[in-house]
């Protein structure tokens, strides 16, 4: 065997193993309790791939790969440092820097290759600086809708999906085109420019309570363009990742439209958030009854079953470790304590079960929607923490509400209800919650971690 054939078989293996840890990295992350070594499994992967690729024999100088790796590590690990909060448009970010990523080589391999381009190279060639293109930008619209550097708000005008189809149809009419006659080169910045442009008018009519699901989408987008750019590249690794990529990516965004009870198209083009109900001008507010932490100790301490239900609010006040120190005061006291964990509770999947995890809190008492909705007729107190709209029982009932038919936690079905939120603000779909003007409903107004706080030194917990 030659030197060459030999370090291709060797970074061939490397790509092997990189790609079977990315795949048991993602099974992993389906389970709270293997999560980490999902994560685990997909950093070696990363950094296997990541040295299989610096083996390449095309490379004939070092120099510049380490001044961008020098780079890249600079921007990345701040850029990982974010709060949790605000891991949505820092993964939007991710996703618009990998799509550039594949743009530009794109490019260059056009410009490297043509004219001789065969077919099946030109098709993938083109799809992946489509998805590329307006991933890029569609990203960057949606980083800053959720940093609000740009209107939350859906921005429409007559004739947007109109406009959308023609720019889609343009970008995929001259990728067919070119295909076809690669000597016109003309149609490939075209291709390029189109996308670009597209990616931005596809975004900006989302509202930005949906930005989640359509950075999930965009993922699989990238996942896409870097599996086309596989192809172009001859890296067997590329496809496989981004395959995985495309198709978890496309799972996850079915998953959250399920949990909001909206269609694709819905989220897409529904301009959902627009209309912004707010209680009627002169309207009285409706009366509530409220308690202190002492009162809400007494209570939960009475109690046999409690129920969590924790929310974005929790996440806000990085509430989740006293949250533990009362689950610790009250199992101790004989409490039964289960947290009831909704799908698109705080801003992005799996908001809750990650800092409930990060508190230590066990597995087995975070206990799926589907799961814990039969058992609250049966709980003595479902106590809400900074959550709103995934309990708002006009969900069920009210047809006019924009949130009508998204499934809900029914903690209107426990004995009492308590609910800890600052004051009486919607939550993220900006509407009222008729659950605080039942009579079985206590209002605990204030910061989640401070009035946790409070509960547990009443039951005499916490350190
Ligand atoms: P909501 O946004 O409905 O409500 C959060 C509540 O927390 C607010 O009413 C607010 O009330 C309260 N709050 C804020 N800060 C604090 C604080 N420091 N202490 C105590 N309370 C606080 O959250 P939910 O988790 O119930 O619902 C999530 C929403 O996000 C849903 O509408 C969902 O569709 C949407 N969404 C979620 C996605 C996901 O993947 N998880 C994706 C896309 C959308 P107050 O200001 O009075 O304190």
């Amino acid at each position: 065997m030659t030197e060459f054939a030999g370090s291709q078989y060797l970074i061939e293996i490397i790509y092997l193993i990189a790609s079977a840890l990315f795949i048991l990295s993602l099974k992993w992350m389906s389970s709270p309790a293997t999560a980490r070594h999902g994560i685990l499994a997909g950093e070696i992967g990363m950094v296997l791939a990541i040295g299989g690729t610096l083996l390449h024999h095309g490379i004939v100088d070092y120099k510049w790969i380490i001044i961008a790796l020098v780079l890249g590590s600079g921007i990345g690990i701040p850029l990982g440092m974010v709060q949790m909060t605000a891991v949505p448009q820092r993964t939007a970010l991710s996703h618009a820097f990998g799509a550039l990523c594949v743009t530009l080589v794109g490019t260059a391999e056009f410009y490297l290759r043509t004219p001789n381009v065969p077919k099946f190279m030109m098709s993938v060639l083109s799809m992946e600086v489509i998805l590329g293109g307006l991933t890029f930008t569609g990203s960057l619209m949606a980083a800053g809708k959720l940093q609000e550097i740009l209107p939350q708000r859906p921005i429409t005008y007559k004739g947007q999906n109109f406009v959308n189809l023609l720019l889609f149809l343009v970008a995929m009419g001259s990728a067919v085109y070119l295909v076809l006659h690669p000597e016109a080169k003309i149609f490939f910045p075209i291709i390029v420019g189109v996308s670009l442009i597209f990616g931005v008018l596809l975004v900006i009519p989302i509202g930005g309570a949906d930005m989640p699901t359509v950075i999930s989408l965009l993922n699989s987008y990238a996942g896409l363009s870097a599996a086309a750019m596989g192809f172009v590249l001859d890296s067997k690794l590329l496809i496989i990742a981004g395959a995985l990529d495309g198709s978890s990516g496309l799972i996850l965004s079915i998953i959250m439209s399920k949990a909001m009870n909206r269609s694709f198209t819905n989220v897409l083009f529904g301009a959902f958030g627009q209309v912004q109900a707010s209680a009627a001008p002169g309207q009285e507010a409706k009366p509530v009854r409220s308690a202190t932490p002492e009162e809400a100790a007494a209570i939960l301490l009475a109690a046999n079953k409690v129920v969590i239900v924790p929310g974005y609010g929790m996440a806000v006040a990085q509430a989740q470790h006293k949250v533990r120190e009362l689950y610790d005061a009250l199992t101790k006291k004989g409490v039964e304590v289960r947290f009831a964990i909704h799908p698109v509770a705080g801003r992005m999947p799996g908001h809750m079960n990650v800092l409930l995890a990060e508190a230590d809190i066990p597995y087995d008492r975070l206990i799926e929607m589907d799961e814990i909705n039969g058992d609250f007729p049966q709980t003595d107190v479902a106590l809400i923490i900074g959550a709103n709209d995934v309990t708002n029982p006009a969900a069920r009932t009210d047809q006019s509400s924009p949130i009508f038919g998204m499934p809900i936690l029914d903690v209107d079905k426990a004995h009492t209800v308590m609910v800890i939120k600052r004051g009486m603000s919607p939550g993220f779909a900006g509407i009222d919650n008729p659950l605080y003007y039942l009579d079985r409903t206590l209002m605990l107004f204030g910061d989640a971690k401070q009035f946790v706080g409070g509960i547990v030194r009443e039951l005499g917990g916490g350190h």
